[in-house]
């Protein structure tokens, strides 16, 4: 097996699409290389041999040993140096990449191959004693952090105190001197902390380094973020060994990161951030404040500090050269890492570059206007779960906005909620349901967990490249990150700004689309949803084969969908009308009767209610489907609870207290999930049954005259298991139809048919089709009878099941293939063996979801049926299904 990649000087052994066997940043890297551009000689060594290492108890293979050496041998010949050899000194990083990019998981050491001896070789070589021994605290820092163990705290401590004592702001205020004697403090208190010395033999420190990066593929942040990135463990990670290229050697030296375009917006302008004299990660890590690379950005941000473009307009060209070749070259927008070294540019990473779904949205159209990508292509490009961020509110522009501090606009979007200073605080108050804004000094991957638990986050330091803003993107979460004027204090738990002093709880706002932070709650906007979003929507329905409907039973939602696209309603849940207001007492009344007459009572009362519920959603649905289920109560739901409850229906009813508390009990349930509902409950009570039927027809044929377009109703029977449950309901629906019909002269056109949601059903689909005329899968009811899991029970021990490896994902979110998946398959073949053109749908939660939509894909189903703002990211997972 080959283990060991080498690039280098115009020629590599790997390519872009080797990214499964050299991770990302590997492949990538010998892509560059094979490109001609300046990248420092390295090599990789493969995902496999990471694998290797975990199923052979963290051993290496064999050969690897000698394969890394002549790797070295390799780097030695292209740089005029000798790894270990003082008289020419090779330094090298050692960096983690995965397949997938995984911000800020793993670990990178720079600098490596110092030691007592070979800083002073270094300092002479370059003549700058500061430079070498900068670095060689760096190496001690972020060797002892990453391959030893030791809290980073420990060094920043003695740095800060050093500082203070010196009286110095600024690390690059440091002399040479003085790094030296930092250097000492640090090896001393290694000692004393870890009872040994910092390793001083440069072959021990490849290998430690080596055995780090494999080993944090391990470590609980790597193991979070795949988790909550649905990366699996089996991908492994590589590791690069790369000569290295100093970005603090003074002032003609810096490093950078930049984007080809603008991550946050999608303009198509680099966008970027660099420090002079400085290395690796200082410019993520919000240490300073870095400066904009070209004098356009600049300006825009009204800074002070000069551009690079201003600073070192040739590095600059060729920088700017090599962005657009490579965008190009890829086809995507890039995200770039670069460093300077005395005026030599060398670029030392390019991928694709996370964005917002507002940039991803005008990126993907630009680039098919430059005719770059096809719109086939543009429509694979955007995630559509992404698209939620796009759904979300801004601050209504004429709300009054009380602006407390400025940051960066680092991702888009407004937030409200309360003050919360950590991340294990923000999960505590996300768990009781309260809303919560994470504020920190800056955010760190430690932080992933609040991060998510938060509505938005803004931190003090940073700029738009920083932790907090890159994963708050990703996430689709609104950040303000770098507002400097902010004074947090974490012990106090208080934040104060010009002035203003919020606590923990306080109420804040955050806009990531402006910067602003914003005092107390303020007026929000619903999003605009034309021009990009428009232009992809469109491209993707012209794709797309399955159509795409909404689960709605209020005007509000069924008006919301139609913007959002829904061609119809897949699932009006009958039930959810009668919680409202006045119509529960009634609803309880009609369940509450131990008659038939009793019931007749009570409905007569439900009827126009439900009538006009109907023909207001069918105007609004204007001849488009509309699939109604009839009602599938769980009963206990609708029972009165409290005394005062039970007095008020007891009063309608003109029964005694008493005797409703007795009916009551006796309605109780042990598992009403499995209980008295769907049709068992038109089959024990058909008047429920037909007075909805009626309603139907009568608010049909009321639209049609209306609207002059006809709707055609989908009457559906819930919780059918046996063909006879369903055709008993059907003849009372018949038989109200014809009714109706001689009643009021019209004839409604309608279709009968079921709902897929227990395993019987499934199986002898082709039964219940002989009658049905159409199905939808009801996969929520279907994942919780197939694994004979109730899904409102299931949060205590689903998330353990994943954390152990019994499930990859919770069936209830993502459809079970094996399973619930093969029931839909087998409904779905034998319904149309029977009746080749029965209509097919899915209305579960899963028809929002794009995993589950390209297997309705699969199945041939007819539409999915989603929740209103699910409606775009549907029709858009459709069409990336046809593709
Ligand atoms: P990450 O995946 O977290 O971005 P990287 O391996 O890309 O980690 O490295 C972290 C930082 O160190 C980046 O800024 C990168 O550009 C820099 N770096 C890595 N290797 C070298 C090198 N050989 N010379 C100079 N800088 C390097
Ligand atoms: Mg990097
Ligand atoms: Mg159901």
């Amino acid at each position: 097996t080959k283990w060991v990649y080498t690039f280098g000087d115009g020629a590599a052994e790997g390519r872009a699409g080797d990214r499964n066997l050299l991770g990302g940043k590997g492949a990538n890297l010998a892509e560059m290389c094979s490109l001609g551009l300046p990248v420092p000689p390295g090599f990789t060594i493969t995902t496999e041999a990471c694998n290797w290492y975990y199923a052979n108890g963290q051993a290496y293979p064999a050969s690897l040993q000698a394969d890394v050496a002549k790797a070295l041998e390799h780097i030695g010949a292209l740089t005029g140096r000798n790894f270990g050899d003082p008289e020419k000194l090779l330094l090298v990083s050692v960096r983690s990449g995965a397949r997938a990019s995984m911000p800020g998981m793993m670990d990178t050491v720079l600098n490596l191959g110092l030691n007592d001896v070979t800083v002073e070789a270094l300092a002479a070589d370059s003549g700058d004693a500061r430079f070498a021994y900068d670095s060689y605290r760096r190496f001690i820092q972020m060797y002892s952090d990453v391959v030893m163990g030791l809290d980073h705290e420990v060094f920043e401590e003695i740095l800060e105190e050093e500082k203070a004592r010196l009286g110095h702001d600024l690390d690059t205020d440091l002399t040479a001197a003085e790094w030296q004697h930092v250097i000492s403090l640090y090896k001393a208190r290694i000692e004393e902390e870890l009872g040994k010395p910092f390793p001083q033999e440069p072959g021990e420190q490849l290998w430690g380094a080596i055995g780090a990066v494999f080993s944090s593929w391990m470590n609980h942040r790597a193991i979070t973020y795949r988790r909550l990135h649905d990366i699996p463990e089996s991908w492994g990670t590589a590791v690069n060994v790369q000569a290295m290229v100093f970005g603090n050697m003074g002032d003609s030296s810096a490093t950078g990161v930049a984007f080809t375009r603008n991550p946050s917006t999608g303009e198509n302008l680099l966008y970027g951030e660099f420090l002079v004299n400085a290395q690796g990660e200082d410019v993520v890590a919000g240490i300073r404040t870095p400066q904009n690379i070209t004098e356009q950005a600049r300006i825009a941000a009204g800074s002070d500090k000069p551009s690079l473009q201003k600073l070192m307009p040739e590095a600059f060209a060729t920088f700017m050269e090599i962005s657009e070749r490579l965008e190009k070259h890829y086809r995507d927008m890039q995200d770039l890492e670069f460093t300077i070294e005395r005026g030599k540019l060398w670029m030392l990473q390019t991928r694709s570059g996370k964005r917002t779904a507002k940039a991803a949205l005008k990126i993907a159209v630009d680039m098919v206007a430059d005719g770059l990508i096809s719109t086939d292509e543009a429509v694979t490009r955007i995630d559509p779960t992404s698209l939620d961020q796009l759904l979300h509110p801004t601050i209504d522009p004429k709300a009054e906005r009380n602006v407390i501090a400025m940051g960066l606009p680092a991702s888009p979007g407004a937030a409200t909620g309360e003050l919360v200073f950590s991340s294990n605080e923000a999960e505590e108050a996300r768990a009781i349901g309260k809303k919560v804004i994470l504020v920190r000094i800056e955010t760190s991957p430690e932080d992933i967990h609040g991060m998510h638990a938060s509505e938005g986050i803004l931190t003090a330091r940073g700029g738009m490249t920083s932790h907090a803003a890159v994963v708050a993107r990703g996430m689709g979460k609104p950040c303000v990150s770098g507002a400097g004027t902010l004074r947090i204090d974490y012990k106090a738990g208080t934040l104060s700004t010009l002035g203003t002093t919020l606590r923990k709880g306080d109420i804040v706002t955050i806009d990531g689309s402006t910067g602003q932070v914003l005092k107390g709650a303020v007026a929000m906007l619903q999003p605009e949803l034309s021009g990009d979003f428009a232009a992809i929507m469109e491209w993707a329905d012209n794709i797309r084969r399955m159509k795409v409907r909404t689960n709605a039973e209020t005007p509000a939602d069924a008006r919301m969908a139609r913007t959002f696209g829904a061609e119809g309603i897949g699932l009006c849940r009958t039930e959810h009308m009668f919680f409202e207001g006045t119509r529960v007492v009634a609803m309880r009344e009609m369940i509450l009767s131990d008659t038939e007459k009793g019931r007749r009572a009570a409905l007569a009362k439900l009827l126009p209610m439900q009538r006009s519920d109907f023909l207001e959603l069918f105007e609004i649905m204007a001849g488009l489907p509309v699939t109604i289920r009839l009602l599938d109560p769980p009963l206990h739901e609708f029972l009165p609870k409290t005394d005062e409850e039970i007095e008020e229906v007891a009063g309608v009813m003109e029964v005694s207290v008493d005797k409703l508390r007795q009916r009551t009990e006796e309605l109780h349930e042990f598992n009403p999930m499995l209980g008295h509902r769907g049709c068992r409950l038109a089959i024990t009570y058909p008047e429920i049954a037909e007075m909805q039927a009626r309603a139907i027809f009568e608010a049909a044929v009321e639209a049609g005259k209306k609207t002059g377009s006809p709707v055609v109703p989908e009457i559906m029977v819930p919780l059918v298991g046996l063909k006879r449950e369903f055709d008993f309901v059907k003849a009372r629906i018949d038989a109200v139809a014809k009714a109706v019909a001689d009643e009021t002269g019209v004839a409604v056109e309608y279709l009968t048919g079921t709902m897929i949601e227990l395993p019987r059903a499934a199986l002898r689909a082709d039964h219940i089709a002989e009658t049905a005329e159409f199905f939808s899968f009801g996969t929520n009811d279907l994942t919780q009878t197939t694994f004979g899991i109730s899904r409102d029970d299931a949060a205590s021990f689903l998330e353990i099941y994943r954390q152990k490896g019994i499930i990859e994902q919770d069936p209830f979110v993502s459809i079970d293939l094996e399973g619930t998946g093969e029931l839909m398959r087998i409904g779905a073949e034998k319904g149309r063996a029977t009746r080749p053109e029965i209509k097919l749908g899915i209305c579960g939660e899963h028809g929002g979801d794009p995993a589950s939509i390209r297997f309705c894909e699969e199945v041939g189903l007819d539409y999915v049926s989603c929740s209103p703002f699910r409606v775009p990211i549907a029709r858009l997972a459709a069409a990336q299904a046809a593709v």
